[in-house]
């Protein structure tokens, strides 16, 4: 029997390899990932730049892992089932899983060293740079920046983030709730200039100045840049396999070749919650649940996955939750609470709710966004009036009518 072989050792192959062995796949499982260490979880590295394993290498050999670190899949013929390791080696496969994540967006221009965030390297090189009284320059206002900007001031940092759009978090945050981050940052002494692009960069005597296109230029000791990932499809571009922006997949991952599946922030997928809208999510609990589902489906399983997309971001002492799409929402409604919290909710022309949003301390979010999220997948049409009232419990909003 021939191996079923996952290219990348992130959250999502890592997954998927041991769902393999969960849902009874007895024959040979490969990992291979292009990192030297053993999986670990991406989310610390911009919060408190601890280093925390997925799994250690006894559960890896316990569940039958053939585990390669260090080890790059280079070339895929997707006719032979057959692909090629950079070390020259050869290996068969029955199905093969591209689970090869995302790489950090660089600055289009040089002029002094700028850091990224997107592994164990790239953090490490940055944390022995964040120290107390260092002035540290975030570019992008996004959730990654964000965190950073958090971990550096309370590290005794002097921080700025410029963000060339009009608020922060522009992508996938709905603004009210974008607002109430960006008034914590501004509590922790953090410096937010929105609506301004980075112009060039030059090493100066003292650091590095940052000219803006509106504004005054932004001195710093240290220079990094939140500015996205990009899908690493490198693999299957040279493979022939369709790509769009990430990998398209079907509901079920499987690209267009015969046995080769993706998963995880290198895919696009078709969303049955959003009209089949193609998504390209970077989500580690999605990264998660699809490892699990691309597993099933590599051993013949031919359910859709319509898990209702999730993230959350820790800033300071708060925690932002955001559930299903929020730039999918035609209407909104707000629930004060009575704790000062505001939990907002997205709803489509057709009164379904799409998406829920809120940022509050600690764990504060958690339950109303968990409650959202079961409506959002239940298709549920609530009464805007009830969703708004804090009076009503909400999960007494749950017997809502589901959408035609
Ligand atoms: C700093 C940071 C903080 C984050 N915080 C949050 C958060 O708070 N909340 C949240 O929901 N999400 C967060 N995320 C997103 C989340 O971590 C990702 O969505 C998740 O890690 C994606 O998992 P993945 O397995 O698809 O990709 P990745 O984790 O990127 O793993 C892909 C792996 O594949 C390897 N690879 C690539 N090409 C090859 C190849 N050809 N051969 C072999 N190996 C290859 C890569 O080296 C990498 O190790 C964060 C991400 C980062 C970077």
């Amino acid at each position: 029997m021939t191996a079923i072989v996952i290219a990348g050792a992130g959250e999502c192959g890592t997954r998927a390899a041991f769902a393999l062995r969960e849902e009874g796949w007895d024959g040979q499982v490969i990992l291979a990932g292009a990192e030297p260490s053993p999986p670990y979880e991406r989310p610390p590295l911009s919060k408190t730049g601890e280093l925390k394993p997925i799994c250690d290498s006894g559960a890896l050999r316990e569940a039958r892992i053939t585990f390669l670190p260090g080890t790059e899949v280079a070339g895929l013929d997707t006719a032979a089932h057959v692909l090629e390791l950079a070390d020259g080696r050869r290996l068969a496969y029955r199905s093969l899983l591209l689970a090869t994540g995302a790489r950090a967006r660089r600055l289009p221009f040089g002029g002094a060293p700028v850091h990224v965030l997107r592994t164990r390297a790239d953090s490490a090189a940055l944390r022995e740079r964040l120290r107390p009284g260092r002035r540290v320059a975030v570019i992008g206002g996004g959730f990654i920046g964000l965190e950073l900007a958090s971990s550096a001031a309370a590290l005794g940092g002097t921080v700025t983030v410029i963000e060339l759009g009009p608020r922060l978090m522009g992508r996938a945050v709905p603004a009210r709730t974008a607002a109430v981050m960006a008034e914590r940052h501004i509590a922790a002494g953090v410096d937010i200039r929105c609506g301004t692009g980075v112009t060039g960069l030059a090493q100066t005597a003292s650091g590095v100045a940052i000219t803006l296109a509106e504004g005054p230029t932004v001195e710093a000791d240290v220079v990094v840049a939140g500015v996205g990932a990009a899908p690493e499809t490198s693999l299957a571009d040279a493979a022939g396999i369709e790509t769009c922006d990430g990998i398209t997949v079907d509901a079920r991952f499987a690209t267009s070749a015969p046995d080769v599946f993706a998963a995880g922030d290198c895919c696009r997928y078709p969303h049955p919650l959003y009209d089949d809208r193609p998504l390209r999510l970077e989500s580690w609990r999605a990264a998660q649940e699809h490892g699990t589902a691309a597993a099933r489906a590599m051993l013949g399983g031919t359910g859709p996955y319509a898990g209702v997309p999730w993230f959350w971001s820790d800033q300071h002492d708060y925690t932002l939750q955001v559930a299903g799409l929020a730039d999918t929402a035609a209407g909104e409604v707000v629930r004060a609470r009575p704790d000062g919290v505001e939990i907002w909710f997205g709803l489509n022309g057709s009164g379904r709710l799409v998406a829920a949003a809120a940022a509050g301390p600690g764990n504060s979010v958690a339950k109303d966004i968990r409650l959202a999220e079961m409506l959002i997948a239940r298709r549920a049409a609530p009464d805007p009036a009830a969703l708004a009232d804090p009076a009503i419990a909400l999960k007494s909003v749950l017997r809502s009518p589901v959408a035609s």
